[in-house]
């Protein structure tokens, strides 16, 4: 018998039907003799439509009501998916998020998880039943209050979960069949991915490809959880992430947990993975904005005002780029990236920091998309942003800003071009796959 933490996606419990799909496949687990911890997001966009319905009432809805409005999402797709199973002839129980343990600090929105305490599912599998959590939530240990862990959050609520409990393996149900090397919605050539290391599956989910939740792989990262990505509407073999061997298979790496071993295919063909491939994939971004504050004097400790700013309104920043300003060579332009969510925040506090930094013009730009091309087998290959370029560059493309890490380049482009520009450097790396149209099963996309 093994502990299973299964997490289903918003795109697997859209409807009624699929709900009771999903239940099916946790009771098929749980009849095999497994204990079963299942972590579900809200129902299809249901998050989205929310955070509309607040905008409706107001521009400005307050952090804490918000995160108290948002989670009530996962508590109606729990109840529900309980419901299902009970239907099957099975107990199942649901928790929100704070009843499963899940203590976080107190930044709504944003809340990060400082401990797991699941006395209450373990009562529950002891007693037989399967544990249903409400994803993408918790309680702030300091003022008690509820909070949302950001969205795509409830990946790390299922990956906590399983670290806390020691579970086998956790398995992430969406609406594709794992990673692959783009987005297969806008990449319908995009080649399935067997094994991905944590590494370069933290760079892919850093830069945006929302397959999992960054948090979540860093989490599983550190407390060696067995993260494995399949289709919640097929029984293909999906991405297992994992540290390989030489020849890339997964280092331990349980597969006993798996309900049918005769359907899998191997997980990886040996003779291709002898060497590490180049790149493992192309991510994209469409959710930053970026800003440039012009004419900054270019002295010591103007920088440092400048990002004072910003951090005061605790945006996330990303890339930076400092360029000394045509024909004015006491002055500096410095732009960076952020989350467009915090655009309105942070343009603020640079304004009130005009008089302090003595910049002369403020820019936002909110039409911005980052493309990102990541590998661990980069590092030892010098030519890799030479060909990025010129992909791009054949294609169009012209490109705003640049960074580089060991495994990884990103660059920024407009919004509009950023489907192509990802499809051409999909191309040009080789990427695209022989075997026919990456299927997506379900969801908007949204
Ligand atoms: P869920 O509702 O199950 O959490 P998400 O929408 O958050 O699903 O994540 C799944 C989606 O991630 C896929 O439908 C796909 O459009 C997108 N995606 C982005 N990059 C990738 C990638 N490299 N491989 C697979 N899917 C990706
Ligand atoms: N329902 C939340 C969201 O849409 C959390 C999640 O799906 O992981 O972001
Ligand atoms: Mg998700």
């Amino acid at each position: 018998m093994s502990l299973v933490v299964q997490k289903y996606g918003g795109s697997s419990v859209a409807e009624a039907a699929s709900v009771k799909r999903v239940a099916r496949r946790i009771a098929q687990y749980r009849r095999a003799g497994h204990e079963v911890v299942v972590v579900v997001s809200a129902m299809g966009d249901t998050t989205d439509d929310l955070i509309d319905l607040a905008e409706r009432v107001t521009p400005t809805p307050p952090a804490r009501e918000l995160d108290m409005l948002l989670t009530a999402g996962e508590r109606i797709s729990m109840a529900l998916l309980a419901m299902a199973i009970s239907d099957l002839g099975l107990e199942a129980r649901s928790f929100t998020g704070s009843q499963a343990g899940v203590i976080t600090d107190s930044a709504h929105g944003r809340a990060r998880i400082i401990d797991v305490t699941p006395g209450r599912i373990r009562t529950a599998l002891d007693d037989g039943a399967i544990a249903i959590v409400a994803g993408f939530q918790g309680v702030s240990q300091t003022t008690k209050d509820i909070t949302t862990l950001g969205r795509g959050g409830s990946d790390t609520t299922a990956v906590a979960l399983a670290a806390a409990l020691d579970a086998d393996v956790c398995e992430i149900y969406t609406d594709v069949d794992g990673v692959f090397t783009a987005d297969p919605r806008i990449v319908p050539a995009a080649q399935h991915i067997p094994v991905i290391t944590p590494e370069e599956m933290l760079e892919m989910a850093a830069s945006g490809a929302k397959i999992l939740h960054a948090r979540c792989v860093e989490y599983a990262r550190r407390y060696s959880v067995p993260l494995h990505v399949r289709s919640s509407f097929s029984t293909n073999t999906g991405t297992i992430v994992a540290e390989v061997d030489r020849v890339g298979f997964p280092i331990s790496f349980n597969e006993m947990y798996l309900p049918s071993k005769s359907n899998q295919e191997p997980a990886m063909d040996t003779e291709a993975s002898l060497e590490a491939p180049l790149i493992s994939g192309v991510a994209h971004d469409r959710s930053q904005a970026k800003i440039t504050v012009a004419g900054v004097p270019d002295i010591p400790g103007k920088a440092a005002g400048v990002f004072q700013a910003v951090a005061k309104a605790e945006a996330n920043i990303d890339m930076i780029v400092q360029n000394v300003a045509v024909g004015q060579t006491t002055r500096t332009d410095i732009s960076f990236t952020l989350p467009a969510a915090d655009l309105a925040a942070t343009m603020a506090a640079l304004e009130a920091a005009r008089g302090e930094v003595g910049y002369s013009e403020l820019f936002a730009d909110n039409k911005i998309g980052k493309l990102s091309l990541v590998g661990a087998g980069m590092r030892s290959h010098p030519g890799v942003s030479a060909k990025l370029f010129s992909a791009l560059s054949e294609a169009g493309v012209n490109i705003e800003m640049i960074s580089t890490s060991e495994i990884r380049v990103s660059v920024v482009t407009r919004a509009d071009v950023l489907d192509d520009a990802v499809r051409a450097v999909h191309h040009a790396f080789d990427l695209d796959s022989t075997e026919g149209e990456a299927i997506v099963y379900g969801g908007t996309g949204r």
